[in-house]
Order: C-alpha cells, then sequence, then structure tokens
C-alpha cells in the first residue's frame, strides 16, 4: 500500500503514520506532505497528524512508524529526515523508489543518530537486500572473492581428472 502510494505520487514524497500494537503494525495511514518542495522533503500536514495520533493514543495504538518516500534517491535518511525527526520512539520507514523495485528501509531517528531496524509490515516481509547496503568496495571484494572461488574451483577438478595414462615404452 505505501509503495503504490509512492510510486503515484511520485516524483513528490509521500508520508504518513503506521499505528500498532506492541510494535506490531494494524494500521497505515498517509498523511498529506505540505512541504514547500515536495520533491526533495515531506512536512506532514499538522491537523491530519495531530488528529490521526489523538486516533491512535484513543484506540490503544502506539506510533509504531513514521514512513516516507524517497522517489529519487536510496532508503536512507537524508540530513533533513534526522534534523526533522520528532518521533524517537517511532520507527522511520523511508521506501525507496530508485531501483525498479521499491525498497523498504527503517530506522531508529534519536539524538540525530541514526541506527538501521527491521520492520515488517502487515503480512508482507520487507524485501530487504542485503547487497543493497554494500559499499561498492564491498561489492567488488564480494566479486573478486567469487572469481577467486570459481579459479580455485577449476584448478582443483582439474588437480582431480584422472593422470594421463603412461605410454608403455616398447
Ligand atoms: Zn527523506
Amino acid at each position: 500500500m505505501i509503495a503504490q502510494q509512492a510510486r503515484d505520487a511520485a516524483p513528490h514524497e509521500v508520508c504518513g503514520l503506521i499505528g500498532g500494537i506492541d510494535g506490531q503494525a494494524t494500521e497505515v495511514v498517509p498523511v498529506p506532505n505540505v512541504a514547500d518542495d515536495p520533491v526533495h522533503h515531506f512536512v506532514m500536514d499538522e491537523q491530519i497528524l495531530a488528529k490521526t495520533l489523538l486516533r491512535f493514543h484513543r484506540a490503544g495504538l502506539e506510533l509504531v512508524a513514521v514512513y516516507h518516500s524517497h522517489p529519487q534517491s536510496g532508503a536512507i535518511p537524508s540530513s533533513s529526515d534526522i534534523a526533522e525527526s520528532h518521533y524517537p520512539e517511532a520507527a522511520y520507514l523511508i521506501v525507496s523508489l530508485k531501483e525498479r523495485q521499491p525498497f523498504f528501509k527503517a530506522w531508529q531517528i534519536a539524538n540525530a543518530t541514526i541506527k538501521h531496524v527491521d520492520v515488517y509490515i502487515g503480512d508482507s516481509a520487507p524485501n530487504i537486500d542485503l547487497y543493497h547496503d554494500l559499499t561498492r568496495a564491498q561489492k567488488i571484494a564480494i566479486m573478486i572473492a567469487g572469481i577467486m572461488a570459481f579459479i580455485v574451483l577449476i584448478v582443483w577438478s582439474i588437480d582431480l581428472l584422472p593422470p594421463a595414462p603412461s605410454i608403455p615404452s616398447p
């Protein structure tokens, strides 16, 4: 649902709130993005934000996560995301549309530091792609390790070949 909302609104960022119990999300509420520059920022409509938080509170739901989309960049909090985060107890879920497949990542943002956290929404596990996280150098290192393993395998299988039959001397 969030991915669909994000796709529909691109290139604008979308945002919203996720309510739930014991960290388990039960409700996703889109909140209008009223940022002056919605292509690069999100600012939640204050009235809807307050109304939703109040409704969560009355329903005994906690704020599990604040979500927003990054239509063009990765699922990593921007400096303004960190500066403007006000809910240290909630996860910051970011959906990136940079790749063909929407990509989710969640972060705990508190005291200007960020930490990656795992979240699951509804019954669909997020498509967390560890490879995506790696730096270029790490990717190259993995590639080299792969090539080395391949070479070792070939050398090893040549070694295992039966020895050439010896030609009997006349
Ligand atoms: Zn952002």
